[in-house]
Order: structure tokens, then sequence, then C-alpha cells
């Protein structure tokens, strides 16, 4: 059997195996077609039997006396962990979970793997480095080398084509996970990229901002069953952790999101229901100072490098956090630039790390090809005249450059005059804050319902892979929806009226699914299978999975909502 090099992210809360074939990194889909698996080991107490990943995951709600996360936290330290039927010290617990990818992974290539290559962050102490290194050698892998996670990701960009037009040297790793925040800057001299600065939180990450929302949900529901002393009990706070989680994640691409809610819980017989609308910026407001806490840190890491933001060539992103758009623009207010963010955050670390063995054992690396938008899209709004016409000028994004596609974006806009009976939808590319620099690429017109100024239209934009961009208007509060469809590249709008006319694009199935799992008179088992087909497909979306293997999932989510709908209609 072939032997090959393979680099790991070992995660505080994901971790992904990656190798290169043919000079390009990829991330191996090692668990029901993802490649990002959960840093979590499961134990039976009974029997001793083991379980990593998403299983033991899913085990932690029911089991969480003998399920342990976080493991990473406690690399470097001389403590034991009583789970199970045993105690294990850090390194023997996450060599169970390097010893479950790299079998995953080898059976997945059909190839041996027994050396790898894998990440640290870069504040990681010696201690903690060979705890690393002992945790793959329990895990019968020879390490051959440990790499900074921010070097990994920076290895990474080396290899992306890039049109920045800069002669720094400096790139600025901004890395929000689940549990930990780490930012670092690093100067590339050719081969060599040094760590010129590091630090970071080790208790910042996604999770607070899912907390912090919890915790809105908890006052609302509170509020609206009048039961203000209500105590949440573990099943209710777990649950409402999860609806928390999925809207942060559902604001990042919309700017409201609605929750519906039926039996969070019982009381006095009463089921508990949940009914909030959020909107982005409402949720932004709720977390803001933990973006500034990050921002804070940023700025005490340039210090440290001696630098001036304007100094850095480029921000890097990494973690799945930095997907909310409040961290966007905190960083492009700061750094005055985009952010390059057209590699998987959840992935970057890993393929840096497959580079690194690629390059240890002498492999040429070529450029990464990117599915990411040419340019940015957005359409024209009021916000600025152009001074020479006294005409709108302002070019408003929707998706901007370099994100990767598929994808699905919506913002929302106010309408200016009382009864406004219409809007003129232009859509235009291009870099510039004006239209009138940008290209056009066309406009329909869509007729309002009658409102008062200063009402909600949302804007949303789903690219697709062949350039085709399906654009949804929606005016809030009314039943009022219009869809064209957009060829990108014969800069063409066809009015489609709607959703079916045309070939469905794909985050529309997956928001329509979405959707449909929150029919109330469809059977629970319906509902679930349906959440757990887009989750896999979604997923599949974001760890940039081949097009046959998305088409397979588009088929396998239409045959369900089909079904789904067969369902409803024999009810109705
Ligand atoms: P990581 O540790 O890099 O896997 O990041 C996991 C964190 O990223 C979790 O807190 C997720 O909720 C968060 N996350 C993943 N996708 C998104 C998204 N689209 N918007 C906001 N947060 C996200």
């Amino acid at each position: 059997m072939k032997s090959i090099v393979c680099g790991i992210d070992l995660g505080t809360t994901n971790s992904v195996i990656a190798f290169l074939k043919d000079g390009f990194p990829h991330a191996i889909p090692v668990e029901e077609g993802t490649a990002i698996v959960p840093s979590v080991v499961s134990f039976d107490p009974g029997n001793g039997s083991r379980w990593v990943g998403r299983r033991a995951r899913n085990r932690r709600a029911a089991f969480p006396q003998h399920t342990v996360t976080s493991i990473k936290r406690l690399m470097g330290k001389d403590t034991m962990t009583a789970v199970g039927r045993g105690s294990f010290r850090p390194e023997e617990l996450s060599s169970f979970i390097l010893k479950y990818l790299a079998e995953r992974a080898s059976e997945q290539l059909g190839a041996r793997i027994d050396q790898v290559v894998i990440t640290v962050p870069a504040y990681f102490d010696d201690a903690q480095r060979r705890a690393t290194i002992q945790a793959g050698e329990l895990a019968g892998l020879d390490v051959v080398r440990i790499v900074n996670e921010p070097t990994a990701a920076a290895l990474v960009y080396d290899h992306v084509p890039s049109d920045l037009d800069t002669d720094s040297p400096y790139v600025l790793v901004y890395d929000l996970g689940g549990g930990t925040f780490d930012v670092a800057v690093i100067e590339i001299k050719g081969e060599i990229k040094e760590v010129l600065a590091s630090s970071g939180d080790t208790a910042l990450g996604g999770d607070d901002f899912d907390e912090r929302l919890q915790g809105y949900l908890l006052e609302e529901l509170k509020r609206q069953a009048d039961l203000p002393d209500l105590k949440p009990d573990l099943s209710l706070s777990v649950r409402l952790l999860d609806i928390a989680e999925r809207a942060k994640i559902s604001l990042s691409d919309r700017p409201y999101v609605e929750i519906h809610e039926v039996a969070l819980g019982m009381v006095d017989g009463r089921p508990l229901n949940l009914d909030v609308e959020l909107s982005r910026t409402e949720f932004e407001s709720l977390t803001e100072d933990l973006v500034d806490r990050t921002m804070d840190i940023v700025a005490e890491v340039l210090k440290e490098a001696h630098l001036e933001a304007s100094e850095i060539g480029k921000l890097i992103l990494v973690g799945g956090a930095t997907r909310m758009p409040a961290v966007h623009g905190a960083l492009s207010e700061l750094f005055e630039q985009t952010v390059a963010h057209s590699v998987d955050p959840d992935l970057c670390v890993a393929l840096g790390a497959a580079i690194q063995g690629g390059l240890i054992t002498g492999d040429s690396v070529g450029q990464i090809l990117l599915d990411v938008t040419a340019h940015s899209l957005g359409i024209k709004t009021l916000d600025t005249v152009d001074p020479e016409t006294g005409e709108p000028d302002c070019f408003s994004t929707i998706i901007r450059r370099n994100t990767r596609i598929p994808v699905s974006r919506a913002e929302v806009f106010w309408t200016v005059a009382d009864g406004q009976e219409k809007i003129n939808v232009e859509v235009f590319q291009g870099e510039s804050p004006s239209c009138s620099q940008n290209t056009p690429i066309g406009d329909f017109l869509y007729p309002l319902e009658s409102a008062p100024a200063s009402s909600a239209v949302t804007v949303e934009f789903a690219y697709d892979r062949e350039g085709l961009v399906r654009i949804c208007v929606d005016q809030k509060g009314y039943d009022n929806r219009k869809e064209v469809t957009l060829d990108i590249r014969q800069r063409r709008v066809e009015e489609t009226g709607q959703a079916e006319a045309v070939e469905t694009p794909v985050n529309y199935i997956a928001e329509k699914a979405r959707r449909l799992a929150l029919n109330e008179r469809l059977p629970e088992g319906v509902k679930r299978e349906i959440m757990r087909v887009v989750q896999v497909y979604e997923e599949a979306i974001r760890a940039g999975e081949d097009e046959a293997r998305m088409d397979e999932l588009e088929d396998e989510l239409l045959e369900i909502l089909d079904q789904a709908e067969e369902e409803l209609e024999a009810v109705e």
C-alpha cells in the first residue's frame, strides 16, 4: 500500500485531515461526506468501547460524564481526566482523535498514513508542543513537523492567485474558532515565514456569541410564556443554545432570522413555545463587545510587532466564526482593505499543513484554483449621489469579491417615501463605492405594496456555479416577493416570477427545505430527515465538495422535498 504524508489541524472544537494530491491540497471527507470532525471522544463505561468525532459529539448530551471535549486546552498539563472506565492524560485523549482521523483517511484514500504534520497555535509553549508530538506517537504516527496554525494558513494563501497589489511582507491571521481566538502577524520572506507577534484569548470564540443569544432567547421565552422566574433545565438550555447557534449562522448570510419553536419544554402541562424575529443588527448589538475584544487583541499584536494597520499587506481569516459580517466589518474598517476569505476558513489550516507535508517530501505545489466570485456584486442605493449628475450613485455590495460560490447572501434596504410605488433594482459589479465606476449588469422594476417610508425590503442574491444569480426581492411584512435570474456572463436579467420557473439554484433548495421543515403539519420524522439532509448538504457546500457529490446531494434533497410536499398535499 502506498504511503502518504498528511496534514492535521487538531482543533479545540473540530479537527481536519488533509493531503496533497497532484500538487493540490485536499481535505479528506472522513465522516459522512464532511471533512470537519468534532474533536470529541466518548466512552461506553460498560464495555469500554470508544467513539470519536460526530458520533461522540452526539452522545455528549446523553452521556456528558463519559464524553470529553476541548482536550486541546489541557495539552501540556500534568493532569488526568477520569472518563468512561479509565483515566487519561491529555495526549492520550488527543491520540484517539489523531488515530481516528488517520485510520478513516487511510480507508478513504486506500493508502497508508504514517507520517503527519500537525498544527498548533502560535502561542503553544514547549510542553504543549511536546504533548502534541507525543499524541501523534501514541496514535502510531510519525510527526514530521509541528507547524504554527497561522503559518499554515499563510502557506495556503501563498498558493492562491491574488490580485492584491501590495509589496508588504506582513500578513495578519485572525482566527476565531468555536472556543478560542488567536491572532498572529507573520513576516513572509520567500519560503520563510516568521511569526513576529501573536496573542489571543483561549476563552473567546463563536460559542460566546451563541451563549449571548441563548440568554436573549431565554428572556424572550420567559416574557412570551409569562414566567419571569423560569429556571431552564439542562435540556431546555441545550436546545436554546442549539437554536442560538443556528440563528447566528443564518444571520451571517441574511438580515433577519425567524425562530419558531414549539414545545421547547413543558411547564404545568403547558408547552413552552418561542416566536422571535431577530435582525442581524440586533444580534450585532448583543455581541458587539465580543468583536471589540478581538479587535483590542489585534491592536495589541500590531503594537508588539511594531507595525501600523496600514503596513499589513494581507488579512487572512481562519475559523468558522469569521463568517460573521461584523468581523469583516471591524477588520475592513481598521485595515481599510477587504479580507482574504476565499479559502474555506474551516479547512485553511489543515490544507496548509498538507502543503507543508508536501514541501517536506519534495512535492511541488501548484496554484490553488478556487471557485470564487471575481467581482463584488451589489445594487444601486440612494446613500450617495454623483456630484456631477446629482443622481444616486452609491454601490451597496451584497456578495463581496472572492467569496466562494455557490453562495447566497441577503441585505435589507429601506424605502424612501410614504406609499412608494416601486423600486428600480439596478445591479452592478465592481469594486468602486460608486456605481458609475462599476459595470452595470441589468435592472428590473419591483412594484411595492403601499407602505410608509422606511419600510424594509430584503434583497437576496444566490450565486450558483454556472454564473447565474437568482435575485429575490421581498417586501417585509407583505406577501410581495419577486424573483429574477441574472446571467452574469451574458449580463442579462430574466424575469422568472416564482421559484419553480427556472432550475433552482442550490442554496434556495436548502432554504426551501429549511422552511418546509418548520411546517407543523409534517410528521416529526420527516422534518428531522429534511434537516439531516440539509445539514449534510450545507456542510458539503462549505467543504467545497466536487460537482458530482454536490449533484448527488442535491438530488437527495430534491427527492425528500418532493416526498414532503406529497405528504402535505395528502393532509390538505
Ligand atoms: P471552528 O472551531 O473553526 O470549527 O469554528 C466553529 C465556530 O464557527 C462555531 O462557533 C460555529 O457556530 C461558528 N460558525 C460556523 N459557521 C458560521 C457562520 N456561517 N456564521 C457564524 N458562525 C459560524
